[in-house]
């Protein structure tokens, strides 16, 4: 198998995210590879964006974004994963993981199997989308039961 020098391990906060981490860095350390850790708030603002007129001061995704930033930094710092490595953004999940693999030249994108959106699906639907439209391989990894 080659070797890996750039893995991304997406993750969404939901239970088996920090087993995420820990499997995504144990691969990374085998690999020598460096790894960075993403999250990505899902878009709102056009979620909302309806009938009803928002406040033009109110940025939901900046306010979340924020939010987001602090708890990825808990899980990183839990982990030994500098802040240089950590990375939010705003939008679609699988697109902005996919997105930020090439930025970053990733070539291992690692995800959990299933995330917050449930068993329903064999293969959780970010991580089937990322399948699909990544460049480089996947990992999906088993978690949960
Ligand atoms: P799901 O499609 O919700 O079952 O999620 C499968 C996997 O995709 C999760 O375990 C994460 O690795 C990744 N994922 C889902 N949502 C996000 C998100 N908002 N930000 C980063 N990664 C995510």
């Amino acid at each position: 198998m080659a070797n890996y020098r750039n893995v991304l391990v997406a993750v969404d906060f939901s239970e088996e995210s920090n087993a995420l981490v820990r499997k995504a860095l144990e691969i990374a350390a085998r690999n020598q590879a460096s790894l960075s850790l993403l999250h990505v708030v899902e878009y709102t603002s056009s979620m909302y964006a309806g009938d009803i007129p928002l406040p033009e001061d109110l940025n939901l995704d900046r306010d979340l974004a924020d939010q987001a930033t602090l708890k990825l930094k808990a899980l990183a710092e839990e982990n030994g994963i500098p802040d240089a490595a950590q990375f939010v953004e705003i939008g679609i999940p699988k697109r902005e993981i996919v997105r930020l693999a090439e930025e970053r030249a990733a070539d291992l994108i690692i995800v959990g199997s299933h995330g917050r959106h449930g068993l329903q699906l064999l293969l959780g639907s970010t991580a089937n989308g990322v399948l699909h439209q990544a460049k480089c391989d996947v990992l999906a990894v088993r978690v949960g039961s």
